[in-house]
């Protein structure tokens, strides 16, 4: 089954000829979840091949201009595509209000919008289908920013073809032993549960973090997640500037993704003055190895 994400836009503020600023595709099953929309995203969705009629809902992290002004352009596409389903996004406080005043001027989109408005202050679920959740958690930045964890449901236990057979087990004890049930015999003999089964695959999860200053927290909040996006707009070099932009360093998400327990970490969010990020990559390897470096259309199966 399907779990991988594609990194639309790598780059921070304003687009350049190498990065797209924020956007992300994360597609599970035949449902593409889409986290921020930059400028630009719905070129990028058709550049990498992702099925934009399959976008089931928006997750924005921030008003910042550089995870939001691709939205009225790939609203408005989609409808010319004649989508009719409904989209949820989720967005920060005003984000409906700047999202209809834009529209307000051209044809209206030929399918509903339902907004959600994020306000937790503490993790909170605020989607979820049969196969996964979506945790959102506020983050620190100069404006309202929120994170969000994608992580799939626990799936029921393997039951093993060879003791159904072996035993005879008739299909209406299947579904019990499936959630966890002994099996009695005939003889009033019972098989172990663990006998019967093997163990599920490990839900997978994935966490989006930016755009952020270091938080001790963040760790807690993803803990244990398989893969994790953390900003790194700039490295050490750039430390007093991410300060003052309220944003994160390299070694600050390695940091993060360490004390998360994290299997991998994406780095990303680059500050354009850094046309070679090698070494905002060897920054974050040193504290955590596991660490990639995002670019445009690099897509991770978890
Ligand atoms: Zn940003
Ligand atoms: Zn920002």
């Amino acid at each position: 089954m399907t779990f991988s994400v594609i990194i639309l836009g790598s780059g921070a503020a304003a687009p350049t000829s190498q990065r797209y600023p924020t956007a992300q595709a994360l597609q599970i099953d035949e449902n593409i979840f889409l986290i921020d929309c930059a400028e630009g995203t719905q070129m990028q969705l058709r550049r990498y091949k992702v099925k934009i009629q399959q976008i089931k809902a928006i997750f924005i992290s921030h008003l910042h201009g550089d995870h939001v002004f691709g939205l009225p352009g790939l609203l408005s596409s989609l409808s010319m595509l004649d989508r009719t389903e409904p989209l949820q996004l989720f967005a920060p406080p005003y984000l409906e209000e700047w999202f209809t005043e834009q529209l307000k001027y051209f044809t209206p989109l030929g399918f509903p919008v339902h907004f959600h408005t994020l306000t937790a202050r503490e993790p909170e679920i605020i989607y979820e289908n049969k196969r996964i959740t979506v945790t959102c958690f506020p983050l620190k930045h100069r404006i309202p920013v929120w994170g969000f964890l994608f992580r799939e449901k626990e799936k029921a236990l393997n039951i093993r073809k060879d003791m159904i057979e072996f035993y005879q087990i008739p299909l209406r004890d299947i579904l019990s032993i499936k959630a966890g049930a002994d099996y009695i015999t005939e003889e009033r003999k019972i098989i172990p549960n663990a006998q019967l089964t093997h163990p599920p695959a490990k839900p997978r999860s994935y966490a989006c973090c930016t755009d952020t200053v270091y938080m001790e927290e963040l760790s807690q909040y993803v803990k244990d997640v398989d893969l994790l996006y953390h900003e790194a707009t700039y490295g050490n070099d750039g430390k007093a500037r991410s300060k003052e932009t309220f944003h994160s360093t390299a070694e600050e998400a390695a940091r993060v993704a360490l004390a998360a327990n994290a299997r991998k970490l994406v780095i990303g969010h680059f500050s354009s003055r850094y046309k070679d990020i090698t070494s905002l990559l060897n920054e974050a390897r040193s504290i955590f190895p596991k660490t990639v470096a995002a670019e445009d259309g690099l897509k991770i199966d978890i």
